[in-house]
């Protein structure tokens, strides 16, 4: 789950990393009342889950409550990569004497978080990694023995820090930036640009966080920042209801239980010359309720044209996930023709229960190609 950039100074500031002060605003109203409370210059921060605010133009100075007003006005509503401004973050605005990058991310090939740091922040990090890459300083931590003292100094001599107020700040900010990032069980942690002030302070100028989905079950706080309206209304339902629902780009919708065996189902359709237009995985359930949630959510698209129902009963059996069909079909009303493919445990019955009912928009194939096929020629 990506942590907007006022939910990950939140937690930068709870692990001690210095930040600004700020407020939230969603409206220009708000955003004069947040520059009146902070006093001074405040920057006008676009909160999307996307970076490039800045080359956007989501991030602007403001003089006084009467700017950040006119800014908030501008920005909200402004579309940054797809991403549409509907929360604004109001910040003391910081005097920068210079820009710093530091990161913490998961290496996977390493199974370690991966620490980088170099003097030259504010710009894309891609970039010095492959024009100068003796500019950047990278070190793996080993999870055991956690961040030791002797790796901040290797980061803070490798990147050519001199200064000795700043090495302290860097080496206390490395050390609370692992801290925070095994706390909240983060893959990313990114702060570009951290900025020395003409004063010498060090601080995060912006905040980039990645929390494992699979991790927030520990952090009912952190699962809480999630912003639902930041997904399309199909994919906010299927999180309410746990259905397991990725957005595709064409126009059969695809119903299946069991990882695998949608993977498979995608390949399929493709193969019979369609596009999926997304897919559920019902799991390892077939009844009513859950057939109902997902029809509900794969239906919800306006993308879709019909609909690929294919099941293998193993321990989910076919006539439940038949019964669960018809019950579904009752209760709602689909516009699009929907194929079903049933094989594995109790398929011959589960057939027969969708044929004597015979619902008009529903067609009963022996085959995944059969059926990918007929769902193909459908949804042209
Ligand atoms: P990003 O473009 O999405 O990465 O957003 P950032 O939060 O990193 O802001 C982009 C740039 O705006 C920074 O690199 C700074 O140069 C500038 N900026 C952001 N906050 C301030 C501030 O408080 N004072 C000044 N002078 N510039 C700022
Ligand atoms: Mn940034």
């Amino acid at each position: 789950m990506d942590l907007y950039e006022y939910q990950g100074k939140e937690l930068f500031r709870r692990f001690g990393i210095p930040v600004s002060d700020g407020r939230l605003a969603t409206s220009p109203e708000e955003a004069r009342k947040a520059a009146e409370e902070l006093g001074g210059q405040v920057v006008v921060k676009a909160q999307v889950l996307t970076g490039g605010r800045g080359k956007a133009g989501g991030i602007r100075l403001a003089d006084g409550p009467g700017e950040a007003e006119e800014h908030a006005n501008a920005i909200l509503g402004m579309d940054i990569n797809g991403h549409v401004v509907r929360k604004l973050w109001i910040e003391s605005a910081s005097d920068i004497e210079r820009e710093y990058y530091l990161s913490l991310t998961f290496d996977r090939g390493e199974k370690k978080a991966l620490f980088m740091f170099t003097k030259e922040g504010g710009v894309d990090i891609e970039e010095v990694a492959a024009e100068r890459p003796e500019a950047l300083a990278m070190l793996h931590v080993d999870p055991l023995e956690g961040f030791q003292p002797y790796q901040s100094r290797r980061l803070i001599y490798g990147a050519g820090i001199e200064d000795e107020s700043e090495q302290k700040q860097i080496a206390t900010i490395a050390e609370r930036l692992y801290a925070a990032f095994v706390g909240a069980d983060a893959t990313l942690c990114e702060i570009n640009p951290l900025i020395v002030t003409p004063d010498g302070e060090v601080k995060a100028l912006d905040s980039k966080f990645t929390v494992d989905d699979n991790a927030l079950y520990k952090h009912a706080d952190i699962a809480e920042m999630r912003d639902l309206e930041a997904y399309p209304p199909e994919e906010r339902k299927a999180r309410e209801k746990d259905v397991t629902y990725v957005k595709l780009d064409g126009e059969v919708g695809v119903l299946g239980n069991g990882a695998g065996l949608v993977m498979s189902t995608l390949d399929v359709v493709a193969l019979a010359g369609g596009r999926p237009a997304n897919f559920c995985d019902l799991g390892g359930g077939g009844d009513a309720g859950g057939v109902v949630d997902a029809l509900e959510i794969i239906s919800a698209d306006p993308q879709v044209e019909s609909i690929l129902f294919n099941i293998f009963g193993g321990i989910t059996r076919c006539d439940e996930v038949a019964r669960g069909i018809l019950q579904a079909l009752e209760q709602m009303t689909i516009g699009e023709p929907i194929v079903v493919r049933l094989d594995g445990t109790n398929a011959e019955e589960g057939r027969e229960l969708l044929r004597d009912a015979a619902p008009e928009n529903l067609h009963v194939e022996p085959t995944m190609l059969d059926a990918a096929k007929r769902a193909v020629e459908l949804a042209a």
